[in-house]
């Protein structure tokens, strides 16, 4: 796989302070796109191990609660595997999933299934220029929507970061 940008700070891609990656790569070409520079497949940077364990230490900060995917097209076939990978290996936040993919042609595809499963929240579908729409979050215009896929683990993530920021305080109170 091959990628644009990492974002360290990204506080536009989702709730909350995030981490964002942004792969290269997309064939649906949607008129208008926020970002045509990631649609060529050969553009970017190679996303090797290093980059892999950099990215995963980035989410290891207490003020981080999400990891953003978008692009580009993370569902391609050309990252979907790297893009599993990463959402595997991402403990302890949010994944917030952006695909031009609908939910459920998503669901229809064994791959492209297990990776909005392992996501916390999909916006999906593809960017349509005459449905633009300024007032909306985290989308570009109406056909899109954002789905919570997963509760469990946006609890489970949240109750963890209480835990951790607890103990922080804690430790720094007792001076340790
Ligand atoms: S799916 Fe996203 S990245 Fe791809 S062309 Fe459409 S808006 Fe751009």
């Amino acid at each position: 796989m091959r990628y644009a940008q990492i974002r360290d700070m990204d506080i536009t891609n989702g709730e909350g302070i995030g981490v964002a990656l942004f792969v290269q790569g997309c064939h649906f070409r949607c008129r208008n796109c926020f970002n045509s520079s990631t649609w060529d497949f050969s553009g970017g940077q190679e996303f090797t191990d290093e980059t892999k364990e950099r990215l995963l230490s980035l989410l290891d900060k207490p003020y981080i609660s999400r990891l953003s995917i978008l692009g580009g097209e993370p569902l391609a076939d050309e990252n979907i595997k790297d893009v599993i990978s990463i959402m595997r290996e991402a403990k302890g936040v949010d994944i917030w999933l952006y695909t031009g993919y609908t939910y459920d042609k998503c669901l229809s595809d064994p791959q492209r299934k297990q990776a909005v499963q392992l996501a916390t929240y999909v916006i999906d579908g593809q960017y349509v220029d005459e449905l633009k729409d300024l007032t909306l979050k985290y989308r570009g215009s109406s056909n899109q929507t954002i789905r919570m896929t997963n509760e469990t683990n946006r609890m489970t993530n949240e109750t963890n970061r209480m835990t951790n920021e607890t103990n922080r305080r804690t430790n720094e109170t007792n001076g340790s």
